[in-house]
């Protein structure tokens, strides 16, 4: 009998976590041949999250909660998550309702049946989410493509079941700053994609505002492409060539045409300009020193404060 292991990152979820267990329950029970566990990381809820989770253990000895000491992210709750599952089939899903139940049948035939090694969820549609993070999702989306060359959609989410094989090859790699979109993507293994339409969460509020997205946005680009190092040395030589251009048509006009060249508004707004670059510059240096920095740390990925 093969096993699924349901693992949810929970993170003040007290509103709809019943309801989610409730379906997802019915849901993962009726797939025949098979036994399920649930994993539920509570992600340091100041909610009542915990207490429902310990009742929900209590109540099904296939439930098992591990709770952070603190909110370390939902990429630090899906890692555990993983680590900690023992199911021959791992699936990723939101506390929300957002990650259809449904889907986790056609899923595990996928998997079981056809072969496949991954079966994910794509969302079609962003009914829900606001028209500027719609529009930001996708731009950010188009915009890591080109620089990864690594196949991230939006609509990719991590709802996806995974093999044993898969979940072992994601664990190998150990990075704090982790970009789980990015690593699914890096291990590879043969994907199979199933659509599902976007819903609004059950109940509750999403985690997620402008600026945690800019920040996750830009991890993403960070952990999986130099490209913005490059980015320095392009403007570096235009403004070698601007540099050049600008002694050469001075000292033109200085000795063929008897013309003062410089004024002082000139080079203000030179000088203005260079120095912005340069702190954009130094910027995006720091910002990976500091990654490599916390990444040779070897800091754990997340703390257990209690589990079952
Ligand atoms: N989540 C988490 N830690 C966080 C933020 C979110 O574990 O710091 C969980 C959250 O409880 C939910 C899932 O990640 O189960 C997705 O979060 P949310 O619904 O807020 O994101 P959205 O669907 O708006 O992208
Ligand atoms: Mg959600």
């Amino acid at each position: 009998m093969n096993k699924i292991s349901i693992i949810v990152p929970c993170y003040n979820e007290e509103e709809v976590l019943i309801h989610f267990y409730q379906e997802t329950h019915a849901a993962v029970s009726a797939i025949a041949g098979t036994s399920y566990e649930f994993l539920f990381i509570d992600d340091g809820s100041r909610d009542h999250t915990l207490d429902i989770l310990k009742l929900l253990c209590y109540q099904d000895p296939n439930c098992r909660y591990f709770s952070f000491s603190r909110n370390f992210g939902k990429e630090a709750a899906m890692y555990a998550g993983l680590k900690h599952a023992c199911g021959d089939y791992c699936v990723i899903m939101d506390a929300d309702l957002q990650h259809p139940p449904k889907l986790l049948a056609p899923m595990y035939h996928a998997l079981s049946q056809e072969g496949y090694d991954c079966c994910a969820g794509k969302r079609m549609g962003r009914e829900g989410d606001g028209v500027m993070r719609s529009f930001l999702s996708r731009s950010f989306y188009s915009v890591i493509q080109k620089l990864t060359h690594m196949n991230m959609n939006d609509g990719d989410g991590d709802f996806r079941m995974m093999n044993r094989t898969m979940v072992d090859a994601i664990l190998q790699i150990q990075e704090y700053n982790r970009y789980t979109k990015g690593i699914f993507s890096f291990v590879g293994f043969e994907t199979k994609w199933l659509e599902f339409e976007n819903v609004e969460r059950a109940a509750g509020k999403t985690k997620w505002n402008l600026k945690s997205l800019f920040s996750y946005a830009f991890d993403g680009i960070l952990s999986f492409s130099t490209a913005p190092l490059k980015l320095s040395g392009i403007l570096g030589g235009i403004l070698f060539l601007i540099a050049c251009l600008l002694s050469f048509s001075g000292f033109t006009q200085q000795f063929f045409f008897h013309h003062s060249v410089s004024s002082l508004t000139l080079v203000m707004i030179v000088v203005i300009f260079l120095s912005s670059l340069q702190m954009m510059m130094v910027f995006i240096l720091g910002e990976y020193l500091s990654k490599d920095y916390l990444e040779n740390k070897k800091r754990p990925i997340y703390i257990i404060r209690e589990q079952n």
